[in-house]
């Protein structure tokens, strides 16, 4: 879980995802009220993340799989992929820049 980098209080697994799926770049911690950032490495790995369920798409075409099975294990991806995303989340107290 994502600690804050202002008041080393650990986000709570709800928190994070509410924060997360706003996509903003800055995000308040909700126990100093400190604005904290997400840290490049734990966007790219969050992206990657999101990106999972499309990326199996292109298999589920290869293995002839019905269209029931294919939402199936999307959905399921998906829901896995909303679980993981905030045990990657990392904060900081500045900006980095993205490159
Ligand atoms: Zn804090």
């Amino acid at each position: 879980m994502p600690t804050c980098q202002n008041c080393g209080k650990k986000w709570s697994w709800f928190d994070s995802i509410k924060k997360l799926l706003t996509f903003r770049k800055s995000m308040k911690c909700n126990h100093c009220g400190k604005i904290q950032y997400q840290s490049v490495s734990s966007r790219n790995t969050i992206s990657l993340i999101v990106l999972l369920p499309i990326i199996t798409i292109p298999f589920t075409v290869m293995f002839d799989l019905s269209l029931f099975s294919v939402l199936l294990l999307e959905i399921a991806l998906i829901l896995v992929a909303l679980f993981v995303m905030p045990l990657f989340l990392k904060l900081t107290n500045n900006e980095e820049p993205l490159w």
